[in-house]
């Protein structure tokens, strides 16, 4: 292992804060130039200049007094004259440069003030912190002198200004420990309370029992402490996605950004241009039919009879009011709308479906869910619970159950794109659109036997808008769920376009959504956290917004589909140029 670790000369990511790593490297200061002690320096230039100033005013005025010319000057007004230009130097240079560099960087400061940009700020300061500053400004450095760091290893100082790796000793010991199984690595948190470190110290141990280099997935620039007991477990880095945006989107009068994070070229581009001819026809109308989570357990009775009398039960109206008390208990969002029940034999599938407020409303549900299940534990003491999730959900499943019913958030999205807008921008007709609609979307996934695959694309952009937003992008499954319609309107003018989307299962507050990446893009759309006005506006929103991408994406795919360009953008803008063969050795 030891050998493996020399080896590899990476320039592995620092174990220690960059911060720390750059004041230690700016610990040689201007000041270290002076013979005395900076206050000191200061006082002796402070008494020269203020001296010299005195006895030069006092002397000339008594000069003036008697007519003396000024131009004879004594040996002592000489002395003080130096006196004069050795300390006004000193202080121009000491004062002066701190003035202009406060001007300078004074932009810098309002940005950091700012409360919305945490992160950009905490980018500017730790370029600042790197940046070595010459007299003043180094001077009074206010960041406090860290004692030095046992560096045992420094891989490689790289001129392209790589992180530099600094193993401590006591880094290094927790690496060997980590290798050798004696520290388990998911207990890296818990041990050292520090969430990065721990991180770097996975990562290391990682690249060394592996022997395989980790240079490329970044481990700096991100907050571990955000993720931790919620979103990644025993995490080693960060993979990065490109977000790109396609808008302006207008739907319902009101103008949107939409964040899309992908790797797919031409993705963007093309919701883009669907953007474009959207609000060049006046905008889209998004309408959200339904907003309820759901959850199914699975329960099991001796008889099909017992079974049967449990969703008896359930589905009598006079009962509700008393499950949704209970139900209810479980979070001030959680609103029980229904239960759907299910039988198969003596099994029972229970689908509780209830509204969330702004959040996506897994956690909520389930909690609502189990609530009832103990309730029901007294009436029905033979029912065995089997699971909480008994997949008539359904949860990241393609399921027909989602599809007719609905889960999450139920939209339907329409514009009317105008004839002239189809052929200037999309360069198609419509015409041409309604055909390829019916023979690809409609009859096409009729042949195929989709279900819910009713469109060209829907999953790329729930799935964009997914990860750019902070969503589970594993509910991109049933959240694409989509049907595409087109028809030519006003005397076959026109086109009229539509997506109905039953299950997008979105939320803006809980999981990734309060990540800073995440919730910056949230923040770019108008729907960062919990609504203040009412409770789920914010999640609503958002789904509309998904439509409309949706909808605009599904009108530029047709339209390049239909005009044949698919291919040609595609080669343009989806191939990469590069030699594959040399970037995978
Ligand atoms: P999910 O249920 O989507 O898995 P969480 O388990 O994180 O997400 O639940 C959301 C949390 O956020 C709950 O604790 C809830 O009380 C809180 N919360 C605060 N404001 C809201 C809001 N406007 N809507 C929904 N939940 C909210």
């Amino acid at each position: 292992m030891e050998a493996r670790r020399r080896s590899s000369t990476k320039p592995f990511q620092s174990l220690k804060p960059t911060k720390t790593v750059s004041v230690d490297e700016d610990l040689t200061k201007a000041s270290d130039a002076l013979p005395l002690p900076l206050h000191l320096s200061n006082a002796v230039f402070f008494t020269l200049f203020f001296s010299a100033v005195y006895f030069l005013l006092s002397h000339w005025r008594e000069k003036i007094r008697t007519s003396t010319p000024l131009s004879v000057v004594t040996y002592s007004e000489i002395i003080a004259i130096l006196a004069f230009v050795a300390s006004f130097i000193y202080l121009l240079g000491f004062f002066g440069i701190d003035f202009v560099q406060s001007l300078i960087l004074r932009p810098q400061t309002e940005v950091w003030n700012s409360e919305d940009d945490d992160e950009v700020a905490d980018v500017l300061l730790r370029k600042e912190d790197a940046r070595k500053v010459p007299c003043g400004q180094a001077l009074d450095c206010s960041l406090p002198p860290l004692p030095p760091p046992a560096p045992i290893v420094t891989v490689q100082k790289v001129l392209d200004e790589k992180p530099v790796t600094v193993l401590t000793e006591e880094d290094e010991e927790i690496i060997k420990s980590v290798v050798a199984g004696t520290t388990p690595s998911y207990s890296l948190e818990s041990k050292l309370g520090d969430c990065k470190r721990a991180a770097a110290i996975r990562r290391e141990a990682l690249q060394r029992l592996t022997g395989k280099s980790l240079e490329g997935l970044p481990l700096d620039g991100f907050d571990y402490e955000s993720i931790l007991g919620q979103c990644c477990e025993m995490p080693v880095g960060y993979v990065q996605i490109p977000v790109g945006i396609a808008g302006p989107l207008l739907i319902n009068g009101r103008e949107y950004s939409v964040p899309m994070a992908t790797t797919e070229g031409c993705l963007v581009a093309s919701t883009n241009r669907g953007c474009k001819a959207i609000h060049l026809s006046g905008g889209a109308t998004s309408t959200l039919l339904r907003d309820g989570m759901t959850r199914a357990p699975v329960v099991r009775f001796g008889t099909a009879k017992r079974a049967a009398d449990l969703k008896l039960y359930l589905e009598d109206p006079d009962n509700f009011d008393t499950l949704a008390v209970v139900f209810n208990r479980s979070s001030r969002f959680g609103r029980l709308q229904g239960i759907k029940c299910a039988i198969a034999g003596k099994n029972l599938y229970l689908r509780f479906t209830c509204t969330t407020g702004d959040a996506m409303g897994m956690n909520m549900v389930s909690k609502g869910v189990q609530n009832v299940l103990d309730f029901l534990q007294t009436d029905f003491p033979d029912m065995d619970v089997m699971g909480i999730s008994g997949n008539f959900c359904s949860d990241k499943k393609p399921a027909a159950v989602n599809w007719i019913e609905g889960r999450g958030k139920s939209v339907v999205c329409e514009a009317i794109i105008k004839g002239d807008i189809v052929r200037k921008v999309l360069k198609t007709t419509v015409e041409s659109l309604v055909e390829l609609n019916m023979l690809k979307n409609l009859t096409g996934s009729a042949m195929a036997g989709a279900l819910g695959g009713f469109n060209a694309h829907a999953s790329n952009i729930v799935t964009a808008v997914y990860i750019a937003t902070g969503q589970d992008p594993a509910q991109n499954v049933e959240s694409s769920h989509c049907i595409t319609m087109m028809e030519a309107v006003n005397d076959g003018q026109d086109l009229h376009i539509s997506v109905t989307m039953p299950s997008i299962e979105v939320g803006t507050v809980g999981g990734g959504t309060q990540l800073a990446s995440q919730s910056a893009c949230l923040n770019l759309l108008g729907v960062k956290g919990a609504s203040k006005e009412s409770a789920g506006a914010n999640s609503r929103m958002l789904a509309t917004v998904v439509a409309g991408a949706v909808l605009a994406g599904e009108l530029s795919l047709m339209s390049a589909l239909a005009a044949g360009q698919l291919v040609k953008s595609h080669m343009k803008y989806n191939r990469s140029n590069k030699d594959v063969s040399k970037a995978s050795s």
